[in-house]
C-alpha cells in the first residue's frame, strides 16, 4: 500500500511539527530520557510495536519492566507467514512510511541491505481497462480529471473549507464518478476505511503533521518481525503472553493489575497500548474512572475491518513491471508481494479496508476467493487467472479477538481526539498505541513506536 501515490508528483513542503528524536537514529541510545528522576517499576500492556519499543525504552534506563500480552504471540499488528509461499510475506504491517520515520531508522541500523525502495509501477483500473498512470495524465479525455485526481492531496494538509466527509468534498471538487474508486484506494483504503468514513477535519489534521517523507520501502528478505526481534530482544525477554488484562486499579500507591486469568500484578506507572477498539469495548475496568473527555475520545477514534488476502499463482498474469492494481470494485488495491525478492513463487496481496471489508466479511473464504478471482479475471480477459490460482490465504484482523480491526483512521469525530486519548490519567496510567498518535503518523508502526517514545518520556518525567 502506498499512501504516497497521490504525493509523489507534488513538491510540498514538509511540516516542521514533528521531529525525530535524536535516540532513534541508532535505536539503542537514549540520551533524550537521562535527564528522569523516575525509577519504579512499569507494566506495559500489549506486545505490539509501541508497547515493545517503550518497554525496550524503558529496560535501557534501568527500569524494572513486564510487558503483558493476551494473545499467545508478541507483535500485535505486526504478523508474516513462511509457508504459504516458502518466503516470508506479511500479514499486517509491511511497508516503511518515509526516510524520516522510526521504523525506517529501526531497519536502516539492523538490517541496511534489507531496504527495498518501492518496486514497479502502480496501474489503474479506470472505465475497464487497466491504465498507467502516464496514460491518465497524458491521454486528452482524461487529462484534466487525471490531473485532478493526482494532485488532490495537495490541499489536504491545508484545507480551508468546512467539516465535511471526504465523499463529499471529492464530490464537490470535482473528482469525475469515473475515478472514485481509484480516489477511494489511495486516500481511503489507505487510511485503513472508505471516503465516505472520513472526514475532512481529521484528514487534514493527520496530512498537516505527516513528515516521515514521501517514499516507500519494503524488506527484500526476511520480516518486519525479524527486525524488531533483533533490536528489542531485552523488551521481548519481558513478555508474558496469554494475560489478558481486565483490571487497572490507580486509586492505590501502586498500581495493581489483574487478568482474566486472576494473576495480579503490581508496578508504579502502567502503560496502556492496546488497541482502540480494545478500549471501546469495555473489557478493560479502569479505577479510578476515566475522565469524560478521555472516555469520549475513546469511543470517537474509529477503527473498522480490514482484511490482506493473499493470492498465489503457478505462472503470472501481470506484467513483470508491474507494482500494484489500484482502483478495483471488490479490492482497491493489488499490489505483487513477491516483487523484488528472491523467489520463484508469484503473489498477490489484496489489501482491502472500510465499506469493502466489511463486504467480504460476511462471505465464507471460499467466497472470498471466488469474487477476488473474478475481478481479476475481468482486469485480465485475455488470461488465465482463476485456473493458475494454486493457495489463497485470507487473514481478516477483524478475526483477531485483542485486536479487532485493522486501524485507526480520521472519522469526522476523531478530530481532536488523539491527544486527549494519549494524555496520562491519575499520574500513573500511560497511553501509546498507532491511535494515540496526533502528529499524523496514526494507523502505521512508526507512529506506534513514536508513541511509545513520548509515553516513556512522560513516565520517567513523572
Ligand atoms: C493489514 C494491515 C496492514 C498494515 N500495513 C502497514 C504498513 O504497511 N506500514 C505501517 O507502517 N503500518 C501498517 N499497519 C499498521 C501497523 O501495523 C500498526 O499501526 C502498528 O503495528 C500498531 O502497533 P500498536 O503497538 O499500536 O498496536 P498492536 O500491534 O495492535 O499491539 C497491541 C497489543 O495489545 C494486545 N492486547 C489487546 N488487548 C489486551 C489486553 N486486554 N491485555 C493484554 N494485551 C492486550 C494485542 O494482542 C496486541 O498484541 C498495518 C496494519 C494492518 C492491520
Amino acid at each position: 500500500m502506498d499512501r504516497r501515490i497521490l504525493l509523489r508528483n507534488l513538491l510540498l513542503g514538509l511540516p516542521a511539527g514533528y521531529i525525530i528524536p535524536s535516540v532513534l537514529s541508532s535505536c539503542t541510545k537514549t540520551d533524550l530520557l537521562e535527564m528522569a528522576d523516575f525509577k519504579g517499576g512499569v507494566i506495559v500492556i500489549g506486545a505490539g510495536a509501541s508497547g515493545i519499543y517503550a518497554a525496550q525504552l524503558l529496560k535501557d534506563q534501568g527500569i524494572d519492566v513486564t510487558v503483558l500480552e493476551a494473545s499467545s504471540r508478541v507483535g500485535g499488528r505486526i504478523l508474516s507467514d513462511e509457508s504459504f509461499a516458502g518466503i516470508p510475506l506479511e500479514l499486517g504491517a509491511e511497508e516503511i512510511h518515509g526516510q524520516r520515520s522510526l521504523f525506517y531508522d529501526l531497519v536502516n541500523y539492523q538490517f541496511p541491505e534489507r531496504l527495498l525502495p518501492e518496486p514497479g509501477d502502480n496501474l489503474y483500473w479506470l472505465e475497464n481497462q487497466i491504465r498507467t498512470e502516464q496514460f491518465i495524465l497524458e491521454n486528452s479525455d482524461l487529462q484534466g480529471a487525471g490531473q485532478t485526481l493526482f494532485q488532490i492531496n495537495e490541499s489536504f494538509g491545508s484545507y480551508p473549507g468546512g467539516d465535511m466527509s471526504v465523499l463529499l468534498y471529492l464530490n464537490d471538487f470535482p473528482v469525475e464518478e469515473r475515478f472514485m474508486e481509484i480516489a477511494n484506494a489511495i486516500i481511503a483504503n489507505e487510511y485503513g476505511t472508505s471516503l465516505n468514513r472520513m472526514g475532512m477535519f481529521a484528514l487534514r489534521e493527520a496530512e498537516a503533521g505527516y513528515s516521515s517523507g514521501l517514499d516507500g520501502y519494503f524488506l527484500r528478505e526476511g520480516t518486519v518481525w525479524d527486525v524488531f526481534s533483533k533490536a528489542f530482544s531485552g523488551a521481548i525477554d519481558a513478555v508474558v503472553l496469554n494475560q489478558v488484562v481486565n483490571r487497572i486499579d490507580a486509586s492505590g500507591d501502586q498500581v495493581s493489575i489483574t487478568t482474566t486469568n486472576n494473576q495480579t500484578y503490581t508496578a508504579d506507572r502502567v502503560l496502556v497500548t492496546v488497541p482502540i477498539t480494545i478500549l471501546q469495548s469495555g473489557s478493560i475496568e479502569v479505577l479510578p474512572a476515566l475522565p469524560a473527555d478521555k472516555l469520549a475520545s475513546i469511543q470517537n477514534i474509529s477503527m473498522g475491518n480490514g482484511m490482506k488476502i493473499l493470492l498465489r499463482f503457478s505462472a503470472p498474469f501481470w506484467k513483470p513491471e508491474t507494482g500494484s492494481i489500484i482502483g478495483g470494485a471488490v479490492v482497491p488495491e493489488y499490489w505483487v508481494s513477491t516483487l523484488g525478492k528472491a523467489t520463484t513463487a508469484h503473489v498477490l496481496t489484496a489489501f482491502v479496508m472500510g465499506e469493502k471489508a466489511d463486504a467480504l466479511n460476511v462471505l465464507s473464504e471460499q467466497q472470498v476467493r471466488d469474487t477476488i478471482l473474478a475481478e481479476l479475471q475481468s482486469m485480465y480477459p485475455d488470461e488465465e487467472v482463476t485456473g493458475n490460482c494454486v493457495g489463497v490465504l485470507v487473514k481478516n484482523w477483524a478475526d483477531e479477538p485483542f485486536i479487532k480491526g485493522a486501524y485507526s483512521y480520521p472519522n469526522p469525530e476523531s478530530t481532536g481526539q488523539r491527544e486527549i486519548l494519549a494524555r496520562p490519567e491519575h499520574g500513573k496510567i500511560f497511553f501509546a498505541g498507532e491511535a494515540t498518535n496526533y502528529n499524523g503518523h496514526l494507523a502505521t508502526v512508526h507512529g506506534a513506536m513514536e508513541s511509545g517514545y513520548r509515553a516513556c518520556k512522560e513516565i520517567l518525567e513523572s
